[in-house]
């Protein structure tokens, strides 16, 4: 390093000159003293560094500060509200089902106050947890008995832990599912402690094949959803019904993972029918298993539903308490159940289903209202056309079953690289906006946003650099 270089880098104010600036003295009222030294030696560090890699005139005490202060006012962490525009309603990786209002408010209230969590109000004695959800599950889904854990995959987990440990697990070769993030089949069965006994082939298990592999060390059958995939062509599967009563006979427990489970028949809104939870308790396996925030519309959860006795296992095994719900997710499940009571007005109540049975003619009228202001902030440099598109439900649910949608299509007149860039900016956003990329266009399908969110979207896309 040269003499001249060195001089540069004395230049570099230290900590405490930065901290007597004026604007230093607003970030300390704001952020406090820890936060705000922090910030103020990590801008300090970089721009030394920067001085090192090629010399310049040391940035002043004022710009450090202001460095420091665009570091620590930018917006809240990764878990800030964002527009779902992906066309994708049941987003795992942004958060699954929005919740109903009615929902937002039981847990608000149940995160500000002591709640009854485990407390009989009555005479004053110890509750249980699954009583406030327990009488709303049978009531809407025709089981005996039920119990509530962490996710779907906590469900089917705890299931075989109960009723395989040690034991064995029958799964026809066709429904030996992965649904994504490491939640596959065989390992689940490994780790619950049971041996997977494997029937069938890849495209047809039939009848016999159940029953052949029924032993005295059989402790559970499922049947698995094939949520995220379909097999066509040359196949066979045993239907839920019968294969409950080819387990009943050999006094095995069925349990039918359904993976979203709908309590409700989404062919009344427009979508394709899919099995609802009552019909596969109705079908006479023991067991059913399925997810909070999929089709249902509410906080992450896992739902077992079924005969009382089994349940009853459930709840003895020591596991549960591990996988066990918090008072704000079961303050925000009672509530969306509750919602499922009036049918008639849960479309309007519950985000998840409002966003799938919306028409496409309402999404299309949103976009001819939206493109002018759009294309308006995005100026000459893209072109903003209405257009169709297919929206998904996600989540595995209905995988090949995709929704009439509109999407505004923005396209780079000038070089492609332009698009990414306006992506990324549009991710960068105080309030996100993400869309997906295909076809050479940025498509924003409109199917979740809500008409009442028109304007804060506006106000969004004016702080666009
Ligand atoms: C989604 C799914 C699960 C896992 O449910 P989570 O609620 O995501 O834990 C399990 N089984 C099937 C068939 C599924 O579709």
């Amino acid at each position: 390093m040269t003499d001249s270089e060195v001089s540069l880098l004395r230049q570099l104010p230290a900590v405490a000159t930065v901290l007597s600036t004026a604007e230093a003295a607003a970030l300390l009222e704001r952020h406090g003293r820890v936060a705000t030294t922090d910030t103020i030696r990590q801008v300090i560090d970089e721009a030394r560094q920067a001085l090192r890699d090629t010399p310049a005139m040391p940035p002043s005490a004022d710009e450090l500060a202001q460095r420091a202060g665009q570091r620590l006012d930018a917006p809240a962490g990764g878990l800030r509200p964002l527009f779902n525009l992906t066309g994708v309603v049941l987003h795992t990786n942004l958060g699954r089902a929005v919740l109903a209002e009615a929902a937002i408010a039981a847990a608000t209230d149940a995160m500000r106050h002591a709640v009854a969590l485990e407390y009989d109000l009555d005479d004053g004695t110890r509750g249980e947890r699954d009583d406030h959800v327990r009488a709303l599950l049978r009531e809407l889904t025709g089981a005996e008995d039920a119990t509530v854990v962490n996710n779907n995959a906590a469900a089917v987990l705890l299931c075989l832990n109960t009723f395989a440990l040690g034991r064995e697990a029958v799964v026809s070769r066709g429904e030996l599912i992965e649904i994504g993030g490491a939640f596959r089949m065989p390992d689940i069965m490994a780790r619950a402690g049971a041996r997977m006994v494997e029937v069938g082939t890849t495209n047809r298990t039939h009848a016999a094949d159940y029953r052949q592999a029924f032993n005295p060390h059989t402790g559970i059958v499922l049947k698995v959803h094939t949520s995220n995939y379909r097999i066509q062509g040359f196949t066979a599967e045993v239907g839920a019904r019968d294969l409950a009563a080819i387990a009943d006979a050999a006094g095995v427990p069925l349990l039918n993972d359904l993976g979203s489970g709908s309590l409700v028949d989404l062919s009344r809104h427009g979508l394709a029918r899919e099995p609802t939870v009552r019909d596969a308790v109705e079908e006479g396996a023991r067991l059913v298993t399925f997810s909070g925030d999929k089709l249902l519309g509410g906080p992450q959860a896992g739902f077992i539903v079924g005969a009382r006795a089994l349940i009853e296992q459930v709840n003895r095994n020591p596991l549960k308490r591990a996988l066990r719900v918090d008072k704000l997710r079961l303050a925000a499940i009672e509530a969306t159940l509750k919602l499922y009571r009036d049918p008639d007005r849960l479309a309007q109540r519950l985000p998840t289903l409002r966003f799938l049975a919306r028409d496409k003619a309402d999404i299309e009228a949103q976009a001819h209202r939206l493109q002018p202001m759009v294309a308006a902030r995005l100026g000459d440099a893209f072109a903003v056309e209405v257009g169709e598109c297919r929206s998904q439900i996600g989540s595995g649910a209905l995988p090949l079953d995709t929704l009439a949608s509109a999407a505004l299509f923005i396209r780079a007149r000038g070089s492609q690289s332009a698009l990414e860039q306006l992506a990324a900016a549009l991710r960068a956003l105080p309030r996100p906006v993400i869309g997906r990329i295909a076809d050479g266009a940025l498509q924003l399908d409109l199917r979740c946003l809500d008409d009442a969110d028109e304007a804060m979207f506006a106000a969004t896309l004016a702080q666009l650099p």
